[in-house]
């Protein structure tokens, strides 16, 4: 009899135990620059607004310096399945697939006791593992009509992508089982160029002139060599695709009507204009900007249409909301569209949590966070262990308003895909303060150093000036210490 009630007993706390782990909603974009996050501020806010993705900063945390380790697609996702820098999970560019052999967060989070599934981009090639469920663009996708690889089988759906994501993703809410607490990816193509807003969003911001950024007209003096290798140029890299001169989307006859009968007279416009020079590069960004912020502005409604979900299922008091983007993006800055780069806005990613109970609503936090820190963070607020081979650190601590002491003072970076975009191997350091690049390549074989505080739009390298010869010193130990702390050896 006693070993029957102690049985019982074991029971009742294990099934507490699975009650008390909260489910995890991970919410991510691919290339969301926090400029177009209104929560964020900045010029873009007022003429931009994002309620819905502001309402999770809200109720919860963002997070100001949340910095990639390779600011490039995939890698940027391996980086945050795995919890290790590209060199360790093998997905150092775009280029290859990844080795969905080795270790996850989603596999570990299955084995506490959670249903895992991922709905929308998984951009990593090899069948996804570790998911009680997957439902996957393949490649990039596009933004209309999309092919879900669905466990396996090729499922075709009719209608816009950010959509028809959150819809999968709800239906599979819907349908878990509700014994166990779920782990759910919900991972969009937007805003990813080219930039095909919904038949909803064709006509908004019409009437705006959005604000150019000061840095649109740039000619990289002052730097090294390498900025002035980019091709990823407003004025001259877009293409007819990007600027919606031809359509990457397979439409149905009615979406194309309505969306031809958009663009196909602005077009004619604009080709009797013959603008030249400058006046061409800024029609090129007001058409790129408004066309990126209508697909932001879908994801935007779709992340309300998923809160609305998690409020009316009464699943909000137990469900960890985390919105991130694979990286940020250049919107103009420095005459750029993309990413790839150390510099600030494409280092830089956004990231909100909202945890009930939890975190204190309305909080910012200003430490060096990393996409490193995803597998740990999701691992522990699931009270799984944390694999010692995990290179990041748990947030939790900073989630519930207690930074620890020896929280990373120094953020290392490095990015592989050589030429893409006309972007060089480069890899760095910074401390939020000062940021030290370096570029190997034996052409360029050079440095650069920033003083973000004097200079944050990053045009003038202080490699040279000897009135930082000291912090260049010191930032150059930290490099070193870093490389050798997360095994790199390239
Ligand atoms: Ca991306």
């Amino acid at each position: 009899m006693r070993i029957t009630i102690s049985l019982l007993t074991l029971l009742a706390l294990s099934i507490q135990a699975a009650v008390r782990q909260p489910n995890i909603l991970f919410i991510f974009t691919d290339d969301h620059a926090i400029k177009s996050l209104s929560a964020y501020g900045g010029p873009l806010a007022k003429i931009a607004p994002t309620p819905h993705l502001d309402r999770i900063a809200k109720e919860g945390i963002l997070f100001e310096h949340c910095l990639v380790s390779n600011s490039i697609c995939a890698p940027s996702r391996a980086v945050v399945l795995t919890g290790k820098y590209s060199h360790l999970n093998g997905q150092l560019t775009n280029k290859g697939s990844f080795d969905g052999s080795q270790q996850t967060a989603p596999k570990l989070l299955r084995k506490a006791g959670y249903q895992t599934a991922i709905v929308g981009k998984w951009h990593l090639k090899s069948t996804p593992t570790g998911f009680d469920h997957f439902e996957v663009l393949k490649g990039q996708g596009q933004y209309y009509n999309p092919m879900l690889i669905t466990n396996g089988r090729n499922v075709n759906h009719t209608g816009y992508t950010t959509d028809i994501i959150t819809d999968q993703a709800l239906k599979w809410l819907r349908q878990r089982d509700t014994q166990k607490p779920f782990f759910l990816m919900t991972q969009h193509k937007a805003p990813h160029g080219r930039w095909e807003p919904a038949l909803r969003h064709l006509n908004t911001f019409e009437k705006i002139n959005i604000p150019e950024p000061s840095t649109l007209f740039d000619y990289y003096s002052g730097r090294s060599a390498a900025p002035a290798s980019h091709k990823m140029g407003i004025a001259e890299d877009m293409g007819p695709s990007r600027l919606m001169f031809r359509y990457s989307s397979k439409f149905t006859p009615e979406q194309f009507k309505i969306f031809d009968d958009h663009f196909r007279p602005r077009n004619e416009v604009f080709e009797k204009l013959n603008l030249q020079g400058r006046d061409r590069t800024r029609w090129n960004y007001q058409r790129y900007i408004k066309n990126y912020l209508r697909c932001v502005k879908a994801v935007d409604e779709n992340v309300g249409r998923m809160l609305k979900f998690l409020d009316d299922s009464g699943l909000a008091k137990n469900t960890v909301v985390i919105y991130s983007s694979d990286q940020g993006f250049w919107l103009g800055e420095h005459g750029w569209f993309d990413k790839r780069w150390m510099y600030e806005e494409s280092l830089h990613t956004p990231l909100l949590v909202r945890w009930p109970g939890q975190i204190k609503p309305g909080s910012t936090n200003a430490n060096l966070v990393s996409n490193l820190d995803f597998a740990q963070t999701f691992l522990d607020i699931a009270g799984a262990v944390q694999p010692g081979d995990m290179q990041g650190r748990s947030l939790t601590p900073i989630l519930r308003g207690k930074t620890p002491a020896d929280w990373r003072r120094a953020h290392y970076y490095h990015y592989y895909e050589a030429g893409g975009h006309g972007v060089p191997i480069h890899y760095g350091v910074t401390d939020g303060r000062y940021k030290l690049i370096r570029f190997p390549d034996e052409k360029l074989n050079t440095w650069e150093f920033f003083d973000l505080k004097t200079d944050p739009m990053e045009m003038k390298s202080r490699y040279s000036d000897s009135k930082y010869a000291q912090r260049i010193g010191g930032l150059k130990k930290e490099l070193t210490r870093l490389r050798r702390q997360y095994k790199v050896t390239k």
